[in-house]
């Protein structure tokens, strides 16, 4: 590590870090070095506890997560307990599940800081929508199957599906759509999705607490995503992953392969099929 000549964790500064989706070993080299300077690691609920282990000892923790999904009325008072915590001389390491910049209001946070004229560093992490869906042995773009992807909270300000989507330009836009907090409203997005013009035939997955001892992989289909989720009892924090590449799972599992379950060669069926029709 000091080979790598890190930057200085400064007394009254805060680093907003990313300690990715689960795996202790997705974390940064900037995660870490944050966590071996930090006096006080103030963290919300999907931030791994083998991630908070590595905070240095006598490290301050301090949980500011929100509970049961709930809109956070307390996001204010987290940006103000940054704010207090800097001023009082500490050097604080917000810390936050996947990237604090993708659906982990993260850039409220940073602005409170910036409006305050407290030091702040962004640190990015592994956001789950790309590196828990890999655990999964689900890539989230593939050249056969799309060129582009769209990434959707589930959950708006309110607690509900957010107003105002876009679901027709989210169905007919990228061929791979990734829900993040979707578990809750599955029967309703999956509805609108279909309503909005996508199969129901559509593959699709749904992956909970990935890159964790805990990860679960429901494979189903946009149609029956919302019964298949249900009888299956699952629970949050989970993505749910509508297209194409859902199939490339059978050939990509490296998880379940290492498990001892058969990697399937040809997922897409190139080989029987012919590839996909391409420009
Ligand atoms: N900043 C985070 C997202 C925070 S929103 C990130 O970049 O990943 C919280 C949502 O993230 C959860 O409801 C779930 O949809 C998703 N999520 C985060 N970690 C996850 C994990 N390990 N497995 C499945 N979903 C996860």
């Amino acid at each position: 590590m000091q080979a790598l000549d890190m930057p200085e964790f400064s007394p009254g500064s805060v680093w907003l870090v990313g300690a990715g989706p689960g795996d202790p070993g997705l974390l940064s080299l900037l995660g870490l070095h944050a966590l071996q300077h930090a006096d006080v690691v103030v963290y919300d609920a999907l931030v791994d506890v083998r991630v908070l282990k590595l905070a240095r000892t006598g490290a301050l923790l301090e949980y500011a997560g929100k509970r049961g999904g709930r809109p956070s009325p307390r996001q204010r008072d987290i940006s103000l307990r940054l704010v207090e915590l800097a001023r009082d001389g500490r050097r604080v390491l917000r810390l936050k599940g996947g990237d604090p910049f993708v659906f982990g209001r993260g850039g409220e946070e940073a602005l409170a800081l910036a409006g305050a004229g407290i030091p702040f560093r962004v640190v990015p992490g592994i956001t789950s929508g790309i590196g828990g869906l890999a655990y999964a042995g689900i890539p989230v773009t593939h050249r056969d199957t799309n060129q582009s992807v769209t990434f959707v909270t589930g959950h708006g300000v309110t607690g509900d599906v957010p107003d105002g989507l876009d679901w027709e330009g989210i169905a007919r836009g990228a061929p791979t759509v990734v829900f993040y907090m979707a578990l809750k409203h599955l029967e309703r997005i999956a509805g609108l999705l279909v309503a909005a013009g996508r199969a129901a035939g559509t593959p699709a997955a749904i992956v909970i607490r990935a890159s964790t001892p805990e990860q679960k992989v429901l494979e189903t289909t946009l149609g029956t995503a919302a019964r298949d989720a249900a009888a299956a009892g699952l629970e949050p924090p989970a993505l749910f992953v509508v297209g194409e590449v859902v199939r490339l799972r059978s050939g990509l599992d490296w998880l379940g392969a290492a498990e001892g379950r058969l990697l399937d060669a040809d997922p897409l069926g190139v080989a029987r099929h012919g590839p996909a029709e391409s420009a």
